[in-house]
């Protein structure tokens, strides 16, 4: 074993079983290792390089803000914070952004957001957030809490009160719990990733949409995975024909800069005021700064580039030996494959071809702009790891 993994095994809190490979390098879509090994990178540190590794274009945008300053508190004006807010705002149709850090710190301030508009509008017992069972929504206690699977909730009670778990698809027992209960809003994720890549039905969000408008319940659609072009379109939800009242996102926005969002919607823009809500690092200028660059990459043309790619990779999978099926959309893709997904897994590694798992399934999340041939590399390789005799 080598020098890191043993230092890293001693020193690092015992959370992530990693693989035994250590990155040192790379562009684009590979990646090497410690002996010099390349990898082709189907996972982009879990849908966040959205350009891959070391891109030309954020790096050079993220050293251009770092060497004007790297950071002033959210006491003052900074160009990046400003203008990836307009971006943000000018392609959803939301109307206001709060920055933060990560995804589950942006889904607490989405949630915060709802409980106080319910508050405000309602009455303070309108504070329950209804979310998905098989859903993840962060590793904060409160997120944990919204996350609707059991095992993730044991080790940490009491968790955060004011969360009720609904069967997805279900669209009358979701209304019930939510009138039951209520809520405040109703917080979903149009794919759900971690739970093994799984889309919601389109009448089932649009139901939930509806409802939501009739009841003045908000829709939350939690887009940290599915966000930021990893479906083919700006955020997943546009896809399903809804406009949510508040997105959250992270993981590709910052393009590998710690960065999250909330977006605020017409109903709630003016709901967080002065003193409500705060973050030291969230919208820091070079995080803002190389996430400007991915969303102004994310244009149509390149959007439809990515549906194609990922059509590319169903029409190659779907049907293959060893693969049940395949879901997902986009560059957002789950294989339920015959073998245990972890050695599938292993044996692509071993070939040179980085995928991850979400729950028994492989998944993939490769960077946005992966190049055509080095994909069809990626997938003759999973397709041969995925063959049964
Ligand atoms: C990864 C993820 C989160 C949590 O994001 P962190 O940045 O790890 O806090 C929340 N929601 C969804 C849908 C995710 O995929």
């Amino acid at each position: 074993m080598s020098d890191i993994k043993a230092i890293d095994k001693q020193f690092v809190a015992n959370t992530y079983n990693r693989f035994p490979v250590e990155i040192v390098s790379g562009k684009g879509s590979v990646v090497r290792d410690e002996t010099g090994k390349e990898y082709i990178d189907m996972g982009s540190g879990i849908a966040v390089t959205s350009f891959g590794v070391a891109d030309d274009e954020w790096a050079a945008a993220v050293t251009e803000q770092l060497h004007r300053v790297q950071h002033m508190s959210n006491l003052y004006y900074t160009r990046p914070c400003a203008l990836l807010a307009q971006r943000l705002c000018e392609k959803t149709g939301m109307k206001k952004v709060f920055f933060a850090n990560s995804g589950a710190e942006a889904n607490e301030g989405g949630i915060k957001a709802a409980r106080k508009y319910a508050a405000e509008k309602k009455g303070a017992d309108h504070f329950t957030i209804v979310t998905l069972k098989n859903s993840f929504h962060g590793r904060t206690i409160t997120t944990l809490s919204a996350t609707g699977q059991e095992h993730y909730h044991e080790l940490f009670q009491p968790l955060t009160p004011g969360f009720v778990h609904a069967d997805a698809n279900d669209l009358e027992g979701t209304i019930a719990l939510a009138l039951e209960h209520k809520a405040a809003g109703i917080l979903i994720e149009c794919i759900q990733g971690e739970g093994g890549v799984v889309p919601l039905e389109k009448e089932y969000v649009q139901g939930l949409a509806d409802f939501c408008a009739g009841e003045d319940v908000l829709l939350l659609v939690d887009e940290v995975q599915t966000g930021n072009g990893r479906t083919g379109a700006m955020y997943s939800y546009m896809n399903f024909g809804v406009q949510p009242d508040i997105v959250t996102t992270a993981k590709g926005l910052g393009g590998g800069l710690p960065l999250g969002a909330v977006l605020l919607g017409e109903k709630c823009e003016y709901v967080l005021g002065f003193g409500d809500h705060g973050s030291t690092f969230g919208g820091n200028p070079v995080c803002c700064a190389g996430a400007l660059s991915v969303v102004e990459r994310l244009t149509d043309d390149f959007l439809a580039e990515v549906k194609a790619k990922g059509e590319f990779v169903f029409k190659a999978l779907s049907g293959a030996s060893g693969v049940e099926s395949v879901s997902g959309m986009g560059l957002m893709i789950g294989i339920q494959t015959v073998k245990p997904a972890g050695d599938v897994v292993k044996a692509c590694m071993e070939q040179g071809v980085l995928c991850l798992t979400a729950k028994d399934k492989v998944r993939l999340l490769p960077a946005l702009n992966i190049p055509a041939d080095v994909l069809e590399k990626a997938v003759a390789v999973i397709k041969a790891a995925c063959a049964v005799e």
